[in-house]
C-alpha cells in the first residue's frame, strides 16, 4: 500500500464508511495497513470489534471487490480459515473510477461557472444565476437588500487548477494501471 497516497486513502476510508459504517472503514484499515494477511480472528483482535461483524464486514468488502481471501484447510480440525487481503489491483480501480466521477463533477461546475452570471446579497451571501435575479428584481429573495454582480473569475481560476492536477492525476494512474 505504500504508493498510494495518504490523502487517496483518507478518501477511501471515508468512502467505506459512508457504504459499510465505522465497521467497514475499522476492518478495512487492519487489512490495508498489514504487510501480510490476516485471519478473521487476528482482525478481531486488532479491531476490537464483535466476532459476528467483522465477519460480515469482510464479505461485504468482498462483494464491493475490495478485499480477497484465501481458503485453506486448518490441519485441526480440517475446517476453512480464510486468510484475508486488501485487492490492491481493484483498489486501484476503484480509486481511479472516483476520482474521474469529481473530476466530471468538478468539470460540470466549471461550465456552470462560466456560462452564467451571478449576483450575491452583501448581507447573507445568497447566490442567484442572471436569471434568477431578474425574477427577482434584483432584490434578494431572503431579506430584501440590492443585489450585487459577483466577479466570479478568481472561482473560475480555482476550478480550472484543480481540474488541469486532477486531469493528469489521473492519465498517470491510469498509465500505471495499464502497465501492470
Ligand atoms: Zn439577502
Amino acid at each position: 500500500m505504500g504508493k498510494r497516497k495518504t490523502s487517496n486513502m483518507k478518501d477511501l476510508y471515508t468512502f467505506i464508511e459512508s457504504i459499510l459504517g465505522p465497521t467497514g472503514r475499522e476492518v478495512f484499515k487492519v487489512l490495508a495497513n498489514s504487510t501480510k494477511e490476516l485471519l478473521d480472528d487476528e482482525i478481531v483482535k486488532k479491531t476490537g470489534l464483535d466476532e459476528q461483524d467483522v465477519r460480515k464486514t469482510l464479505y461485504e468488502l468482498h462483494n464491493i471487490g475490495l478485499v480477497t481471501y484465501k481458503k485453506m484447510r486448518n490441519p485441526e480440525d480440517s475446517r476453512y480459515i480464510y486468510y484475508w487481503r486488501v485487492d490492491a489491483i481493484r483498489l486501484n480501480h476503484v480509486l481511479l473510477q472516483r476520482k474521474k466521477a469529481v473530476l466530471n463533477k468538478l468539470k460540470e461546475r466549471l461550465e456552470y461557472e462560466k456560462n452564467n452570471t451571478f449576483f450575491k446579497c452583501p448581507i447573507d451571501g445568497v447566490r442567484l444565476t442572471y436569471d434568477e435575479a431578474l425574477e427577482n428584481d434584483f432584490k434578494c429573495p431572503r431579506c430584501g437588500a440590492e443585489l450585487e454582480m459577483e466577479d466570479n473569475s478568481e472561482v473560475v481560476r480555482k476550478l480550472e487548477t484543480l481540474i488541469k492536477e486532477l486531469e493528469e492525476e489521473v492519465k498517470r494512474e491510469e498509465k500505471l494501471i495499464s502497465h501492470g
